[in-house]
């Protein structure tokens, strides 16, 4: 393909990543639009006057590529940290270290024979862990009554802000496994704790600028072809044209977006009504992200926190001080408490009362003492509409619907909520994504991260009202009355 333009909608982890490796390979007639004043997406970072910064909610590096980790070498040099993951679960009182379940012996006598008790009768049935379709009755088959009760199903349920029996389970993967019930027990009478941390579980984090310090660096080697303050308002496949809310029209050959789905379909005309209903089974998750700046210094080495418990508002906090000695004014006069509460029409949260709701959430879990009340320097709220793209159990079939009808006009979507597919949706797979995109449309290799529910062979998808596209087993989509179109350019 030569020389054909590729306009990149957003500035994201995923566009930034498809932008890079067009410069790489020296290609010429691309550009990227954001709708934002600032490059980073969902994970950008916020300084206040004070000199606090703020993730928009914990961020961890966890890659899986060496392309990715030459990559973050590369834009961050020697100016990072490098941070022991240290995670901990807070409920009935007392910190118990994660994975929970091989830490169970810090709760309380008979939570602990309720947690075993149903451990061993899970244990007896393994079938029912192979029969399970949602997160729901996974959950029940793979732990057990007890642990589903105390940890899995309330913390889940603050995670996703969706009822577990709505979600499904093929985003899990080969996760799924029965715990080591051996293990489990020698843990508890042996009274040892088996922690998921250690010399080799480390991750980067940017000595500056939070982790946004890691997508800013991107500027200088493609910041020429960014335009920021771009809001797509209509994209028409027809004429190949993005419209934005300024009024400017830019012509596409092929269009990578990567903002939400849904809010593409309903931006774009003379969708097939069978294909813009799909964009209904498409369910996220919206987050309050509160940070607390504390004028008080704190002396721990623990990363993150769960919180499955009602005690509190948020699901996890993270001791974001402890990641770089910059993220506050003074690491020796300050600390700083970022957490993550989520909302959805399943779960209201008030935003107008979150901040004093998490204060004293902070105080509940003892994460501050009351005195602390006239030491927080300075609190900072950040509403993210879309935050978790929820697996629930119709999203494959949605997205097998949606996808194939996008790419039959040269549109691409993916990222976080541009592909939709939550167990790909960390910073490395929506870098990768972009990427490998592009490897695949100048280099004709094919896409390894993002997985294309188009061509879910066995099963054809059919489409209510098969008047523009229908499924054909072992050929992609192809369109109603065409000859069917090869394997490469199916998608
Ligand atoms: C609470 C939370 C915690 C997370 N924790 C981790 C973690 O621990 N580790 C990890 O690796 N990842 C984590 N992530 C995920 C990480 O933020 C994403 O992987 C990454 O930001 C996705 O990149 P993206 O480019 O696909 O999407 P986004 O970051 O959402 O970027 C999309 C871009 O598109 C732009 N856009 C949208 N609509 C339009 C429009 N109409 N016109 C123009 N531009 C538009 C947006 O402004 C945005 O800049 C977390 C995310 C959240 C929300």
């Amino acid at each position: 393909m030569t020389e054909q333009k590729i306009v990149i909608l957003g500035a994201g982890p995923t566009g930034l990543g498809a932008g890079y490796r067009l410069n790489e390979l020296g290609y010429r007639n691309w550009a990227i639009y954001d709708r934002n004043p600032y490059v980073g997406g969902l994970a950008t970072s916020f300084e206040d006057s004070m000199g606090f910064t703020y993730d928009i909610g914990g961020h961890v590096m966890f890659s899986h590529y060496p392309y990715f980790d030459d990559l973050v070498n590369k834009l961050l040099g020697d100016d990072y940290t490098e941070i022991m993951r240290e995670a901990w679960v807070w409920m009935m009182d007392r910190f118990v270290p994660y994975p929970f379940q091989n830490n169970i012996r810090h709760l309380p006598p008979d939570v602990v024979l309720d947690c075993v008790l149903g451990l061993i009768e899970s244990q007896k049935h393994p079938e029912r862990l192979k029969e399970a379709r949602t997160f729901d009755e996974l959950i029940d088959a793979q732990f057990g009554a007890g642990i589903a009760r105390v940890f899995m199903k309330p913390y889940n349920f603050k995670v996703w802000a969706h009822p577990v029996d709505h979600m499904s389970i093929d985003w899990l993967g080969e996760r799924v496994s029965l715990p080591n019930l051996e293990q489990i027990l020698r843990n508890v009478i042996a009274g040892q704790d088996q922690v998921s941390w250690g010399p080799n579980n480390k991750f980067k984090y940017p000595m500056y600028g939070g982790t946004g310090g890691l997508y800013t660096p991107f500027m200088r080697y493609i910041g020429d072809r960014i335009h920021l303050n771009k809001n797509a308002v209509s994209v028409d496949p027809a004429a190949k044209q993005v419209t934005f809310s300024d009024g400017e029209i830019v012509d596409y050959d092929l269009l990578f977006t990567t903002m939400p789905l849904d809010l593409l379909i309903n931006r774009m005309p003379d969708v097939p009504d069978s294909v813009r209903e799909q964009t209904h089974h498409l369910h996220h998750s919206s987050g309050l992200i509160v940070g607390v700046g504390v004028n008080r210094p704190v002396d721990s080495s623990k990363c993150w926190i769960y919180f499955p418990e009602p005690s509190a508002p948020f699901y996890r906090t993270t001791y974001l001080n402890n990641y770089s000695p910059y993220i506050t004014p003074d690491p020796d006069a300050y600390h700083l408490l970022l957490t993550e509460t989520s909302y959805s029409p399943h779960k209201y949260e008030d935003k107008a009362t979150i901040v004093d709701r998490v204060v004293q959430g902070l105080i509940n879990v003892r994460l501050l003492e009351p005195a602390d009340l006239d030491r927080i320097a300075s609190t900072y709220l950040i509403d993210v509409d879309y935050s978790y793209p929820v697996p629930t159990v119709d999203r494959n079939r949605a997205l097998g619907t949606i996808q194939p009808y996008l790419s039959a006009h040269d549109i691409y979507s993916r990222g976080r909520f541009g592909a939709w597919e939550y167990e790909i949706g960390n910073m490395d797979h929506s870098v990768m994504q972009g990427v490998e995109w592009v490897n695949r449309m100048l280099l004709g290799e094919p896409e390894a991260t993002w997985k294309d529910f188009g061509r879910a062979a066995e099963s054809p998808i059919a489409i209510n009202s098969a008047d523009d596209f229908y499924a054909m087993p072992g050929h992609g989509w192809v369109r109603a009355g065409v000859e069917p179109i090869s394997e490469a350019a199916a998608d």
